[in-house]
């Protein structure tokens, strides 16, 4: 079978990789020159308006995928006529639009933080008398890794935070004092089956994912039944196939929300040697109509992103239970690298482990 991935990025990548030894062949598009799937599969090399590249794009294949979350809807739509594309380009719509994200939770009965829409300097005003402050303004979309968003402290911080994001849609959300944040990462089966990996811990700085911790300690029935709920409403809503991501703020038991991917996700990154089917297997079984596989986590696992800079590999990968992945990107500042995974027997063990890569990223 031939799967079509739309973007070339590390996610590609790890897909390819996981796809190859179930015989699978692959073909990514991408704008940008030099993506990471390069050299590893077929690659088009064009704009997502490109209609002659589309169609050299989808011509023979079994089936279309993607992961990147800003492909154009309509480029993807316009795939849908001539290829099955999974996830549901609906979900794709939804997730690149946070207002309209923050409604499909509010409508299917999960809870999220309180929000108000934003577009013009008034509604700001109006958005900040109803939900208060601290409060995070964001722009509805395009916004990843923490770009596009700023913290309303006090009311001196609006006009600042409207000069340099207003002029487009935004969305005001109440600031949530979380416990801690965690994510859901399911798939959703050809058939209907869902599975569900263990919730994991995720901790970011500057907006961007630095750690998780897999499963994550001290989860709760309670909160596990939240969280594998709300993935399930939002699967089934969708007629969804594929491997989906739900970003939650956890409040004492309570989870809230914030966002969700409809694609595989860099908190999920620890399945490969951390579960026993990866995510990005699972994906792949997902969309070609196979047979999930089992979703369960082996051991304990600690995955570190490699953002901006990468230490040298011995040096990673003489900490016993270390998997290093590199994605064959030019270095950037707050630029994610690659990932190390840190599998052990215990708890202890893990934090062990990442004491010492914390160590050696730290010289
Ligand atoms: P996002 O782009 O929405 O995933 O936001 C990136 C990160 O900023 C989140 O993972 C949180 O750490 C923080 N953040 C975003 N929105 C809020 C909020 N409403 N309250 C508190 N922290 C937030």
């Amino acid at each position: 079978m031939k799967v079509g991935i739309l973007g070339g990025g590390q996610l590609g990548r790890m897909l390819a990789l996981a796809g190859y030894p179930l015989g699978l062949s692959f073909r990514f598009l991408d704008p940008a020159p030099g993506p990471p799937v390069e050299g590893l599969a077929e690659l088009v090399s064009a704009g997502w308006e490109d209609q002659a590249a589309l169609e050299a794009f989808v011509r023979g294949l079994d089936v279309v995928t993607y992961e990147f979350e800003n492909v154009p809807a309509e480029a993807a739509a316009w795939l849908g006529q001539r290829a099955p594309v999974h996830p549901a380009i609906e979900a794709l719509r939804v997730a690149q639009d946070r207002l309209a994200e923050k409604q499909t939770f509010q409508a299917l009965g999960i809870h999220t933080n309180p929000f108000h829409a934003v577009d013009s300097r008034r509604s700001l005003d109006v958005g900040v008398a109803r939900l208060g402050l601290p409060a995070v303004l964001k722009t509805r979309r395009g916004g990843y890794d923490g770009k596009g968003q700023m913290v309303l402290r006090s009311p001196a911080d609006l006009e600042a935070a409207w000069q340099a994001l207003g002029g487009v849609p935004l969305l005001l959300e109440g600031f949530v004092p979380f416990t801690r944040e965690v994510s859901q990462v399911a798939v959703r089966g050809l058939n209907g089956d869902i599975r569900c990996y263990p919730l994991v811990e995720n901790h970011h700085a500057e907006g961007i994912l630095r750690l998780t911790i897999a499963p994550a300690a001290d989860v709760s029935a309670a909160v596990r039944a939240q969280a594998e709920e709300a993935v399930r409403r939002l699967m089934e809503h969708f007629g969804y196939v594929g491997v989906l991501a739900l970003e939650l703020f956890q409040v004492g038991d309570e989870l809230l929300a914030n966002e969700m991917a409809p694609r595989v996700h860099n908190s999920g990154h620890w399945t490969i040697e951390g579960a026993r089917t990866s995510q990005f297997e699972n994906h792949l079984r997902a969309i070609t109509g196979w047979p999930l596989g089992v979703t369960e986590a082996v051991g304990h696992s600690a995955m570190v992103n490699l953002i901006g800079t990468v230490p040298e590999e011995p040096r990673v990968l003489a900490i016993p239970g270390a998997h290093l992945h590199l994605y064959g990107k030019p270095p950037r500042p707050g630029r994610k690298l690659g990932h190390v995974t840190l599998w052990a027997d215990t708890p202890q063990e893990r934090d062990e482990r990442l004491a010492r890569l914390r160590q050696v990223l730290s010289e």
